[in-house]
């Protein structure tokens, strides 16, 4: 069994001295460059700092999966920056629940109406039921939809506008690489972010 641990470790779990030992004279540029930390399963949970990075390493909480063309020299021995770390130990982290909003609806549907199957960022909201029916604003019935769908379906349910749904809305999933999202990624991290996550970043 992994140890399920509720969040990362930080500085404070360690004395002052371990982190002496790692962390004396590094450049401080290459301290702040962003690393992908992975949990014990691949999957992305966190962006850290290099500096970060290093010393989880050093302590055996995490491993090196890739690194950045650098080395800084600490006291022991030189050391590479990280550019990947996976943990070793796997971290349960409750994700936010979602809000509804533009965004998340368009990134739900990924940046595809919900009726002609257009994949373009020019989307508008549409409500399934409409709202002059009195359809609620709520994940269940706010798809995605290409403003020529939307003029076309106008005040109408799918069924009086003889429209078909690609699929049934729902509330999404927790998505975990959402911690990614204000990052611009770097090819080192690539192979471990979905497919679906660099195609919205592309659009937008
Ligand atoms: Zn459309």
């Amino acid at each position: 069994m992994y140890q399920v641990v509720r969040a990362l470790p930080t500085d404070k779990d360690m004395v002052s001295s371990d982190r002496e030992q790692v962390l004396v004279s590094l450049p401080k540029h290459l301290l702040g460059a962003p690393v992908l930390v992975l949990n014990l399963n691949y999957v992305p949970i966190n962006i850290c700092t290099g500096r970060r990075a290093i010393v989880l390493v050093a302590k055996e909480k995490a491993e090196t999966l890739d690194n950045y063309q650098a080395t800084i020299h600490t006291v022991r021995k030189p050391v590479n920056i990280p550019s990947v770390i996976r943990l070793a130990y796997m971290v349960k982290r409750p994700y936010a629940p979602r809000k509804i909003s533009k965004k998340e609806i368009f990134l739900r549907d990924q940046y595809t109406c919900q009726y002609c199957t257009l994949k373009t960022s020019e989307l508008t909201l549409d409500h399934v039921i409409p709202r002059i029916q009195r359809g609620p604003h709520t994940w269940e019935n706010v798809v995605a939809a290409c403003s020529a769908c939307n003029l076309r379906k106008a005040g109408r349910t799918p069924l009086e506008a003889n429209m078909r749904l690609l699929k049934e809305p729902r509330i999404p999933q927790p998505n975990p690489y959402r911690i990614l999202e204000n990052y611009s990624m770097i090819d080192p991290w690539l192979p471990y972010v979905p497919w679906s996550m660099q195609e919205a970043e592309r659009i937008r």
